[in-house]
């Protein structure tokens, strides 16, 4: 097991510094829509973070005190035990898909991902060489012999990382070079039951690093549809560096090679004024200044088709119910060649906030996602653009807006995906 003390949960609970942000002033936040004073909402929301301050705090929404609401932040559990029994009627919404862990269980993804591929190789399909933003990942048990076929074709020294298939914030997390050491996992499965499924993944040994640490960044995607495929991007986002300086000469640091908010809390001398989270404006704009504005361009071209072909990968599988909509939080990984790798993709991305920053980055995501759902009714549903939002595929169909001129003044178009873009004031 990789070496920390101990961990403290974060996602998902209620926490001190909400609690005393809540009785804070309005924020200085700008409505997307004008305001509608008539209308009345009511919601439902068993959470109290920065998801109940936005319902809370929006003109015109209620909490709803019977069995009559229009909008349900509704759990997992309730999602898996009153979902299909409940009669929806037409202005109702709920946070997520019936079946969303066909893309956000780390086992399911992969699965998935590796089907897709499949039928694409078999179809001889162009589409194949756009589905390598995953790196070569197996599901154990069910997967070990394939994968120890594949384990003896790499290089001696490469680096393996196993993960609870259903695990967060780093728990369970380890590293490994040699195969004994899973061996002596699977022995070792404290329970004495038949070792836990895990995932196991080659390593990306060579992040992208700043300033001697590795990092990962959260993307805000939301999903208005699936069957026809509908999504947007948040600008606005994260990128959370590990506690330690970079190394691969010991695979046994959590605080080396996990980036989990959870993990670096947890190390001795863990100090949160230190800056171990960046806005993915400051992450672009470092990039920009590294590296030319077309390299830079072309990242954020991968990374749109990294979340769009995720989001194919399980178009099929998912029941869709126009009900349903989700935010999901996908972590991706930057290597050496800006290369970004798709590492999971999250149904509950912490609503928790670690600072004010993050608090005011939470609060607009929300709101900003409760405009495009518009259940006051103030979208004309044209828009390729609400708030942070940007549409990135639209019934299926990439949104491309122009960019330009280019230094020979023409106007060149480009994925509508604007990473790190997001100013209050110059939204429209
Ligand atoms: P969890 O759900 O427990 O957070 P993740 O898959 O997000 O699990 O992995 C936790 C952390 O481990 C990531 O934030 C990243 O820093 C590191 N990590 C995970 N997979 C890889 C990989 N294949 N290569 C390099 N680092 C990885």
């Amino acid at each position: 097991m990789l070496r920390r003390e101990r961990v403290t949960p974060v996602e998902n609970s209620d926490q001190s510094l909400n609690r005393r942000e809540r009785s804070l002033p309005p924020l200085p936040f700008r409505n997307t829509f004008r305001e509608n004073s008539s209308i009345r909402i009511l919601f439902k929301c068993v959470l109290s973070n920065t998801i109940l301050d936005v319902l809370s705090r929006r003109t015109g929404w209620e909490v709803a005190t019977g069995e009559e609401w229009n909008f349900h932040w509704a759990t997992r559990e309730w999602m898996s035990t009153s979902f299909d029994r409940y009669k929806f009627t037409s202005r109702q919404f709920v946070n997520h898909f019936r079946n969303d862990f066909e893309l956000t269980r780390k086992d399911n993804l992969i699965k998935n991902f590796k089907k897709m591929k499949r039928t694409l190789e078999k179809n001889k399909s162009k589409e194949f060489a756009k589905y390598s933003f995953m790196p070569a990942s197996y599901v154990l048990p069910s997967e070990y012999h394939i994968f120890v076929e594949e384990f003896k074709k790499y290089p001696d020294n490469t680096i393996w990382i196993m993960k609870p298939v259903a695990g967060a914030q780093g728990r369970g997390i380890f590293l490994f070079r040699r195969l004994k050491h899973i061996q002596e996992w699977k022995k070792k499965d404290v329970t004495g039951c038949d070792a836990q499924p895990y995932v196991v993944q080659a390593y990306i040994s060579r992040p992208y690093l700043i300033g001697g640490k590795k990092f990962d960044a959260r993307i805000y995607v939301l999903v208005t549809s699936f069957r026809p495929l509908t999504a947007w991007v948040h600008r606005e986002g994260f990128a959370r560096f590990s506690h330690s300086r970079y190394t691969t000469d010991c695979v046994e640091d959590a605080f080396v090679h996990l980036t989990n908010v959870a993990i670096a809390k947890t190390a001795p001398d863990y100090d949160p004024e230190k800056g171990l989270k960046w806005s993915l404006n400051r992450l672009i704009r470092f990039y920009e200044s590294s590296f030319s504005k077309q390299r830079v361009q072309e990242m954020i071209s991968d990374l749109a088709n990294l979340i769009v072909n995720s989001l194919k990968c399980v178009e099929s599988l998912i029941i869709q119910d126009s009900h349903c909509f989700e935010l999901y939080g996908y972590d991706v990984l930057f290597d050496e060649d800006l290369k970004p790798w798709l590492l999971e993709v999250n149904a509950s991305p912490s609503l928790t906030a670690s600072s004010q920053d993050d608090y005011r980055l939470k609060y607009r995501v929300l709101s900003h996602m409760l405009d495009i759902i518009d259940l006051e009714g103030k979208r004309e549903g044209n828009e390729i653009h609400v708030g942070g939002f940007d549409q990135l595929i639209n019934k299926g169909v990439i949104v491309e807006r122009t960019r330009g001129p280019d230094p020979h003044n023409c106007f060149i178009p480009s994925v509508n995906l604007r990473l790190g873009e997001y100013h209050e004031s110059k939204i429209k």
